[in-house]
């Protein structure tokens, strides 16, 4: 079955736009673009339609090591530079992202699916880091020096050295543009491992660096061969930091390698963020933002609605509400102005779906709208949006991350039973409170175990704010005055006096 066909009239605009994307498809290392030294090449296809957007250089090992003597050496020049220029440069990265958001929307849905407002709404949330960091540098100046009778202690901050970012798919812009915004401002110069899946819209970030006046070897974009690039950010002496947003396993598998060199781990990793409806919530609202959170970027996101938990006396009302939502929801190509719901990443995704959905109907549980049956026509990597109702807690489509656009429901009574479900997890990345009653909304967040709760509110995320988890989600800030710190070490130089 072929993807639903998109107008020819935006097929003619999507080309216009690529064109626009006019750099070498290949690594970026060192301020030049680099083949793969053994040859070797690999297809980024369109994952709704099977179709080949690009070919890119494999890269492994030795193009990870090149890449990071190119970030070692540019270093010393980098540290060195002035705040207002740092600053300037950030800045001019977010106006060329704006100005290019469109080809950069294109581009992403064309590398992972995701429907064009999406990926418009992604392109500029990179871009708010960038304007963020790039007010932000100036506070970097600050210096603390305590004054005694014979002598004075300054502590001044320190880029930590060469940071390797390594970033997953589902955000081939804004994740990346967190990490590299804040370490860039801080100093520090940067080897970016993007997701296999999406390298081409990792390309045009190196290239609108260059374009805005980063220096060579200050940015390295190197992918490919991932388990072995990831042994080199472990094994190489210059890699000081590794920041890392993906799945729990890769995450703990660079955590424990990162021990050998003594380097500074952050971690942004899985979630299974609870949605939960207190009888007196605005249903109306709690509805349409769980469809919109559960439904966005098709349930590809961390920080998603991953499991509903509604008090019982609004049970029934809120789950014909989600249904009627759910069952508005169109799939298609992402770049079609209909589609609502893109492919997942992988076919693989889809049939995950499918099992968790057919195992928690096995023991008890009913899919109230969506299914695999739902979508029969459509390739397999399409799954639509899929309720499943009379879900307990200790199914599996409840404890995992779902990242597909499937949303569990279960039942609770009472505040304290929905803390203990809230907290029930090994992840605590976000939590969504929906209740009309704001003490008991601030009471319970104080006990939630989430980096990020969202009160009445969808997507408590800004540049400007820190975001991160706790437990097995992760540690580490990205974005906010918080951020930058990450990437800055204090240093203390006493001197001797009179
Ligand atoms: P996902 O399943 O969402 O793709 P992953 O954790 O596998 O999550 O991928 C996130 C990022 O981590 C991607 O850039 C991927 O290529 C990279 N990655 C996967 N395995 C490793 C590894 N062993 N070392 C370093 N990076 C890795």
């Amino acid at each position: 079955m072929n993807c639903p066909s998109v107008d020819p009239e935006i097929v003619a605009r999507r080309k216009a736009a690529l064109a626009r994307l006019d750099f070498p498809r290949r690594l970026w290392v060192g301020g030049q673009w680099l083949e793969a030294s053994g040859g070797e090449v690999w297809a980024v296809r369109d994952p709704a339609t099977g179709e080949r957007v690009g070919e890119v250089p494999w890269g492994g090992r030795l193009e990870a090591g090149r890449a990071i003597a190119a970030a070692a050496a540019s270093l010393p020049h980098w540290r060195a530079t002035s705040l207002r220029r740092r600053s300037e440069i950030l800045a001019r990265i977010q106006e060329l992202l704006r100005e290019l958001r469109e080809p950069l929307a294109f581009l992403r849905t064309a590398e992972q699916g995701g429907p064009h407002v999406q990926s418009l709404a992604e392109v500029d949330f990179a871009a708010d880091y960038f304007d963020w960091y790039s007010r932000q540098v100036r506070r970097l100046r600050r210096r603390r020096v305590v004054k005694e009778p014979d002598r004075s202690l300054r502590v001044e901050l320190q880029p930590v050295g060469v940071v390797a970012a390594i970033t997953p798919w589902n955000a081939p812009f804004s994740a990346p543009a967190r990490k590299m915004s804040a370490a860039l401002a801080a100093g520090c110069t940067v080897v970016l491992k993007p997701s296999e899946l999406t390298p081409i819209c990792a390309l045009a970030l190196a290239w609108i660096c260059h374009r805005a006046g980063l220096p060579p070897g200050v940015l390295n974009v190197v992918f490919g061969d991932a388990e072995a690039i990831g042994e080199t950010f472990l094994e190489e002496e210059a890699v000081r930091l590794i920041t890392f947003t993906g799945s729990t396993r890769v995450g703990k598998w660079l955590m424990a390698g990162a021990a050998r060199g003594v380097k500074r781990v952050f971690l942004e990793l899985g979630g299974n963020a609870p949605f939960v409806v207190f009888a007196d919530a605005d249903l109306d609202a709690a509805a349409r933002d769980a469809t919109r959170l559960r439904c966005a970027n098709s349930g590809q996101v961390c920080i998603a609605a991953n499991r509903l938990l509604v008090e019982r006396p609004v049970h029934a009302a809120l789950v014909e509400k989600l249904a009627a939502n759910f069952s508005r929801l169109r799939l298609g190509h992402g770049d079609s102005p209909d589609t609502d719901l893109g492919p997942l990443i992988r076919p693989e995704a889809a049939h995950n779906a499918e099992r968790l959905a057919r195992d928690a109907v096995r023991r008890g549980a009913k899919v109230v709208c969506g299914g695999r049956a739902a979508c029969a026509d459509l390739p397999e990597r399409f799954y639509p949006a899929t309720l499943v109702d009379g879900v307990r807690p200790e199914m599996e489509i409840a404890r995992t991350e779902l990242f597909a656009p499937l949303l569990p429901v279960i039942e609770f009574s009472g505040e304290e039973e929905a803390l203990r479900l809230v907290n029930g997890t090994e992840y605590g990345l976000a939590a969504y409170l929906y209740t009309r009653d704001l003490g008991r909304a601030r009471r319970l967040a104080g006990r939630i175990e989430a980096g990020v709760v969202g009160i009445n509110h969808p997507r408590p995320l800004a540049a400007h704010a820190p975001f991160g988890g706790v437990k097995q989600s992760g540690f580490g800030r990205e974005g906010g005055a918080e951020g930058v710190l990450e990437f800055l070490e204090p240093r203390l130089i006493g001197i001797r006096e009179g």
